[in-house]
Parts: structure tokens; C-alpha cells; sequence
């Protein structure tokens, strides 16, 4: 009998007398558990070898399979992103060789592969490694793309796949600003909310938020959401979810009630980011939100821009320098003052009103500029993000608000104003 069905008995053999294990010991089944969990690695790290020898001897191509993965999907009737992801995989961790002139490349993950035989990983870590290494920038020498396999195979057997997952996107974060902040705003664009009513007159909810909007909304929900005080000495009787649905109607009443949210009325909902201070001067490197999701150095400027948030700036040792006033509180007359002046957010074209507006720094006050009306101007979030990442510009010149658009937008990079009250008043005598 060959070995693979030697040991495929063996297994059936082992199961037949499952009746058997009631007599182990608690610590003898743990023991059996690990090591189920280790042949159960090993023989699918052993299936995906098979598989890249087939489809290196063109087995695939001879039952008139377009691919590995389709070849599998047939063979082993899987679905289509599972066999996808296979082959994938199992090109991945095997070494390939140009026939024509017979020269052997080793893995692509090498490390992974080699990780992967001591049974301690799972396919489910080698596919975090493979797709964070996969979007890394092409551009990244060999060198750190190979110390970046090894940190992730080393996290991997302390971490399940789901805390890989967070480790790599830190990993991800710092080693390719670009494509972070690309993504990002990739993930602002492709924000979505659906407010649906059942036919029990309910509201459904679904929608995906970015990680810093998803933050300041977990934030503002968590503030609200706390347990009520137990007047008559019962606890809250509402379970967490009621909790939080609680509080978003809260936030909708706040708001609907003239609270206006950003309206600096009482202590405003914070946001806590955590950076180091030379990372956010230099504009490199990475900040942490609260719940851990790492967000780029130019997107923590945008958001300790006003005072919605609390930097914990860091010194060079990593401990906290000044937790909670380094982000310039704008005092309220300030922030009214800006309201008469530029009457909503300053972009051009936009309307949106003061209360839905950021007090945008122009000059950073991370840079030394100061919280004062010269220095400021009101922006929506979508311009605030406009200035602070797609490179307009904003000057304040005899008391407005002036936009210099990116190359791209205008080659001649012409300034453009909001129309304000004062250029349609010429037009109130001609009505
Ligand atoms: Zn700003
Ligand atoms: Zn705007």
C-alpha cells in the first residue's frame, strides 16, 4: 500500500474506535487535537505540492482544463475562489522551473513554505502572507520584501489568521505609504450606507465604512451607549446591540434637534490616534486609531487638524509627550467668527453649512501655525480631504478664502473662490 493510503486508514481506523476516546485523559485529547490539526496541515501543504507537480508536467492543459485552478475545481469538485486561491497558493510555495532551459526558481514564498512543514501554519496564514506581499509596491528591493515574509511567518505562529491579518496591515501600512493612502481613499469612495424598511415597517441597516470613519461613528456610538444608571438599583436591563441602537437614534435626535454635532456645543465626540511627533511633522510613517487600525501620517494631519481629536503625540522613545492639547482647541468666538466669514465650508462651488464644517489649519499647528482667524478656514469633510490629500492649496487673502487647484486640475493653477454672500449682493439691485 502506498504511504498516502497507509495513512488514510490509518485515520478511518482511528475513527472507527472513536468510542474509544471517552476513556483519554483530558490532556491525551489535546494532545490528539494538536496533532490531527498538524496531519491535517501537512497533507494540504503535501495536496498543493501534487498539485504544482501536475500542472508543472502540463496535466491540466491534457484534460482540457484552461488552468490549475480549474483542474482542481473539477478534480476535487471545490468552488471557484477556493481552487483559485489553490493553485495560487500552490505555485506559491513550490518551486517552479522553466522547462525550456531547465533552470529551478525556488518559491516565491520561501520562508512561508519552509514554515508551513513544521505543521505550525495554516493556509489560512499563508494566504494573509501571500496577498500582503502580493500588494506590497513592485518597487520594494528583494531584501525587505524577504525580511517582511519572515516577520509575517514568525507573527504567524504566535497569531491566528485574523490577528495576522491586522499585523500584516500594519506591515502593509508602513512599507507602502502610497498605496495605503491609496487605499484609504479607495475606501472613502466606496463608503455605503442602506436604510431599508421591512415589511414590518422596521428599519434595516447595512452599509461599510473606512477605518477612520468607522472609528469616529464606533466613537460617537460607544459614548452614547453605555449602560444607563441603575435608578432604582436594577442594572440597565438592555443588552449591548439595543444599547448601541439606542444611541444611534440618539445621534440622529442630537442632530436633528439643532445640537449640531460639530457646533462645539458641550464636549464634542474625540477621536483618539496615536503618532509619533516626528511622524506627523515629517508627514511619514504611521498613527494607530483606537481600535488599532493603522491610518497614514497625512490622514492623521487631516483629522488632528480641528479639535475632533486627541493626538497622543509620542516622543522618540515612544512614550507620550502631551496626550490631548497638542490638537489647538478652535475657541468658539473663533469658530463663529470663521461661520460670518466664510459662511460654510470655503471650497468652491460647495455649500455645505458651518455645522458640517472642520476648522482646517492652513498652516499646520503641528508646523507652528496658529488658531487664529488668518490661519483658518471652514471645509466640508470631502474638501477638507481635497486640501489635504489631492494637493489644493489654501490661502486666506483680504479676509477670503482662496483655492490654488492642483497641476492636474488647472495647468495654470489659477486661484478659485467660493462665490460668498457679497458677490451675489450685486445682484439685489437689479431684482
Ligand atoms: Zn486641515
Ligand atoms: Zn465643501
Amino acid at each position: 500500500m502506498d504511504q498516502p493510503t497507509l495513512c488514510l486508514s490509518l485515520l478511518r481506523d482511528l475513527l472507527d474506535h472513536s468510542d474509544q476516546l471517552s476513556r483519554e485523559s483530558d490532556n491525551s485529547l489535546l494532545e490528539l487535537l494538536r496533532t490531527l490539526e498538524s496531519v491535517s496541515r501537512l497533507a494540504s501543504l503535501m495536496a498543493l505540492t501534487v498539485a504544482a507537480e501536475a500542472d508543472r508536467r502540463g496535466v491540466p492543459s491534457q484534460h482540457s482544463c484552461s488552468s490549475l485552478g480549474v483542474f482542481l475545481r473539477r478534480l476535487l469538485r471545490l468552488s471557484p475562489g477556493e481552487s483559485a486561491e489553490r493553485a495560487r497558493m500552490a505555485r506559491a510555495l513550490t518551486e517552479s522551473i522553466d522547462e525550456s532551459t531547465g533552470t529551478r526558481y525556488p518559491p516565491v514564498l520561501p520562508a512561508t513554505a519552509t514554515a508551513l512543514r513544521t505543521g505550525e501554519l495554516d493556509l489560512g496564514h499563508v494566504r494573509v502572507i501571500a496577498r500582503t506581499l502580493a500588494a506590497l509596491p513592485l518597487t520594494l528591493p528583494d531584501q525587505v520584501r524577504r525580511d517582511a515574509e519572515a516577520f509575517l511567518t514568525e507573527q504567524a505562529s504566535q497569531l491566528d489568521p485574523h490577528q495576522l491579518t491586522a499585523v500584516a496591515r500594519t506591515l502593509r501600512t508602513r512599507l507602502d505609504q502610497d498605496g495605503t493612502l491609496r487605499e484609504e481613499q479607495d475606501a472613502v469612495e466606496q463608503r455605503e450606507l442602506h436604510i431599508t424598511r421591512d415589511r414590518r415597517g422596521r428599519t434595516r441597516i447595512r452599509g461599510v465604512l473606512d477605518a477612520e470613519a468607522g472609528a469616529a461613528l464606533q466613537t460617537a456610538i460607544h459614548t452614547l451607549a453605555s449602560p444607563g444608571p441603575a435608578a432604582d438599583g436594577r442594572t440597565d436591563p438592555r443588552g449591548p446591540a439595543r444599547r448601541r441602537a439606542d444611541a444611534l437614534l440618539g445621534l440622529a435626535h442630537h442632530a436633528l434637534d439643532g445640537g449640531g454635532l460639530t457646533s462645539g456645543v458641550g464636549e464634542r465626540p474625540h477621536l483618539s490616534v496615536t503618532i509619533g511627533f516626528t511622524q506627523l511633522r515629517d508627514v511619514a510613517g504611521t498613527g494607530t486609531l483606537e481600535r488599532g487600525d493603522p491610518i497614514t501620517a497625512q490622514s492623521v494631519r487631516r483629522i488632528a487638524c480641528d479639535a475632533q481629536v486627541i493626538p497622543a503625540v509620542l516622543n522618540a522613545t515612544g512614550e507620550p509627550l502631551d496626550i490631548g492639547r497638542a490638537s489647538p482647541t478652535v475657541p468658539e468666538p473663533i469658530r463663529r467668527a470663521l461661520a460670518v466669514r466664510d459662511g460654510g465650508c470655503a471650497f468652491p462651488g460647495c455649500d455645505r453649512s458651518p455645522s458640517w464644517c472642520n476648522a482646517h489649519h492652513i498652516r499646520h499647528w503641528v508646523e507652528g501655525g496658529d488658531t487664529a482667524l488668518r490661519n483658518l478656514v471652514l471645509l466640508c469633510g470631502p474638501h477638507h480631504r481635497a486640501v489635504h490629500h489631492d494637493g489644493w492649496q489654501v490661502r486666506v487673502v483680504h479676509g477670503r478664502a482662496e483655492f490654488v487647484p492642483p497641476r492636474w486640475v488647472d495647468p495654470t493653477r489659477r486661484p478659485r473662490r467660493n462665490a460668498g454672500p457679497h458677490d451675489f449682493s450685486r445682484f439685489d439691485a437689479a431684482s
